[in-house]
């Protein structure tokens, strides 16, 4: 049920973080592997390697929407198919709400929604057309059910995730392509740096989750392989939270 053998999985922004341990886990379950970036992604590939599935790296740079509407086609030009799908790049401005300035609210509004929407729609209409089943997997944030401070466009974007994860899987189910998000909660890559760094806020963070440590990018492999594989084929439209039980304070 969780065996994803003869499946080919496009994860962005695959070259680190959470979106590294999740194409390691989906290749662990079988999959073959289109990593889709604009930065190398040696260590990926190598540890991909290990388990004997095939991956390549899918130059794009997410930001740029010119490049959107090619990654599907050069992935199937590559692979042969294309049947899982993970919204994983994205990005962050910290500034208040008073000071942001339209590029901090632009670039990530660019890469955390624009980009998935679109690369959702190629990936679909290939689906549809081909009368294939497909998996969708968009990375959504405790900011998809919360404020937080500091970070407007970034809020914004998470939450726009979660309502077109929603809105995708009520168009899409029909066809047979599952739609659904994970919320990672606190997770220690780069992107929270800068939140571990700062004391105060790294042991208000820990007081708060139940499980009593940060998130390790590869505790999110369970939750990747199960949306990825058949054993999720009557979920939709959910935002799945990993958060150590964050949420349930
Ligand atoms: P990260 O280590 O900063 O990774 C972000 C990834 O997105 C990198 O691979 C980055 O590539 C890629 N990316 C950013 N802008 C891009 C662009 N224009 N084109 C192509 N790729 C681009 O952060 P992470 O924590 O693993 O974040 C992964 C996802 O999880 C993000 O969507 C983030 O919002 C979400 N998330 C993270 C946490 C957490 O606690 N860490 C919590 C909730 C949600 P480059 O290396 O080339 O910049």
């Amino acid at each position: 049920m969780f065996d994803l053998s003869g499946k080919t999985a496009l994860v962005t922004g695959a070259n680190t973080g959470l979106g590294q341990a999740m194409a390691i886990a989906l290749a662990q379950a079988g999959a073959d592997i289109a990593l889709i970036g604009r930065t190398p992604a040696t260590e990926t590939l190598n540890d991909i390697a290990k388990t004997g599935v095939r991956s390549e790296l899918i130059f794009a740079d997410l930001g740029d929407a010119s490049t959107i509407s090619k990654i599907v086609p050069e992935v199937i030009e590559k692979f042969g198919r294309a049947d899982i799908l993970v919204n994983n790049a994205g990005t962050i401005k910290r500034n208040a709400a008073l000071e942001l300035t339209p590029d901090q609210w632009d670039s990530v509004m660019d890469v955390n929604l624009r980009a998935v929407f679109f690369l959702c729609q190629v990936f679909a209409k290939q689906a549809v057309d081909l009368e294939q089943p497909g998996k969708i997997i968009n990375i959504a944030s405790m900011l998809s059910f919360q404020g937080g401070v500091r970070v407007p466009s970034y809020t914004a974007s998470k939450s726009g995730v979660s309502g077109l994860t929603r809105a995708l899987a009520n168009e899409w189910a029909q066809y047979g392509i599952n739609v659904n998000a994970i919320a990672p909660g606190y997770f220690d890559t780069n992107n929270t740096a800068a939140l571990k760094a700062d004391k105060k806020r790294n042991a208000e963070i820990l007081g708060r989750i139940p499980s009593g440590r940060w998130g390790q990018p590869s505790d999110l492999a369970g939750a990747i392989v199960f949306l990825a594989s058949n054993a999720s084929d009557y979920v939709q439209g959910i935002t799945l939270p990993v958060d150590g039980g964050w949420l349930s304070r």
